[in-house]
């Protein structure tokens, strides 16, 4: 692979970052007159780290990981955006994703004027490395991979992925999302094997939070450290921090969950499997089924008008009349499989 420094952008090798008043985050017992803050305690009437170094210490003691190779985001697309900024000079470089896959990938990019190259996946949406590597450029610095990918549900084999991270001399990102409802381990076990890799995680999904906006990038620390640089000093703010790990106490109770949402993931499948409208249930490793059914246009518009809303991938590559579910409590599935039934 390429060294970083051939990677980032030369005005963000340059740069000297923002030095902000909480940067060095010792200010227990001392009088803080130090960031223009209104003095009067509300709770909320300080600066919060902008490091969130409690919150990461708990992430990685769930994980088994280190902080120093943690960087956390307002929801991981902000974090998608900044490793877009990091990488790709406007105008000049590009981005491999895949199809179908995630959207934010291709926004991003838009916003970020980095051209996205969309490589279809296979039939059965199994990733196919050869195509992917033929797709890129000498401008190419960055390749986005989702497994579980969204709206599919499948992962892409680690056989795969290994022989793509040995070949792209450029920064790999695997999104992982959906990972806790996936037999896989997570690519954050070969992070020291791989210096170009980026796993990126949320606490949106699995961990039921997404009000709260916070997405994890798991990396080298010498990549962190480039998109510490970057990102906005109090890119995540108090409440979340405070809220989250409030939230993280309970592991007991959130693997519950996780089981019963597999649960019901199972019991779905059987249940669209016996209803004559759906043609395929695709095989899921994430907190929702992807389902071919007769007329995809014509069933969204029945479930909306019967108040069931799922979402409609019909336009998606590879997708033709292709509805994704997501895996809801036991009752809205019921209420789910029973309006399927009479339409
Ligand atoms: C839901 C989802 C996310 C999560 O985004 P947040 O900004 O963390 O809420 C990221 N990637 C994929 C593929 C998703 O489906």
């Amino acid at each position: 692979m390429k060294a970083l420094t051939e990677l980032v952008r030369d005005n963000i090798l340059q740069l000297k970052p923002y030095s902000s008043a909480r940067d060095e985050f010792k200010l227990d017992g001392c009088i803080q007159l130090d960031a223009n803050e209104n003095p009067f305690e509300s709770g909320y009437n300080r600066y919060p780290d902008p490091y969130q170094n409690q919150l990461k210490q708990r992430l990685c003691d769930l994980k088994g990981m280190q902080s120093e190779n943690l960087i956390l985001g307002n929801g991981s697309d902000e974090l998608i955006d900044l490793i877009i900024r990091t990488f790709c000079n406007p105008g000049i470089d590009n981005i491999i994703g895949l199809k179908p896959s995630y959207g934010m990938y291709q926004v991003s990019a838009a916003i970020n004027d980095a051209e996205l190259i969309e490589v279809a996946l296979n039939g059965d949406f199994s990733l196919n490395v050869q195509r992917v590597l033929d797709a890129c450029t000498k401008k190419t610095k960055l390749i986005f991979l989702c497994s579980p990918n969204n709206p599919t549900g499948n992962t892409f084999s680690s056989e795969e992925i290994d022989s793509l991270l040995n070949a792209f001399d450029g920064i790999v990102i695997i999104d992982e999302a959906y990972i806790d409802f996936s037999d896989q381990s997570s690519w954050t076990d070969r992070l020291s094997k791989f210096p170009q890799l980026v796993v990126l995680q949320t606490l949106s999904k699995s961990f039921g939070l997404a009000s709260l906006r916070l997405g994890l990038a798991w990396a080298s620390p010498e990549l962190i450290a480039i998109l510490n640089k970057v990102k906005p000093p109090y890119n995540v703010n108090g409440a979340s921090q405070s809220l989250a790990l409030k939230a993280l106490e309970n592991e007991a109770e959130l693997n519950l969950q996780i089981q019963q949402i597999l649960n019901e993931r199972a019991w779905l499948e059987d249940e669209l499997n016996k209803i004559s409208i759906v043609q395929t249930v695709y095989p899921s490793e994430a907190n929702f089924l992807l389902v071919k059914v007769d007329n995809a246009n014509k069933l969204y518009e029945y479930l909306c008008a019967n108040g069931v809303v799922v979402r409609n991938r019909t336009n998606q590559y590879g997708c033709v009349n292709c509805l994704r579910l997501s895996v809801g409590t036991p009752e809205e599935n019921k209420e789910l499989i029973n309006r399927l039934k009479e339409f």
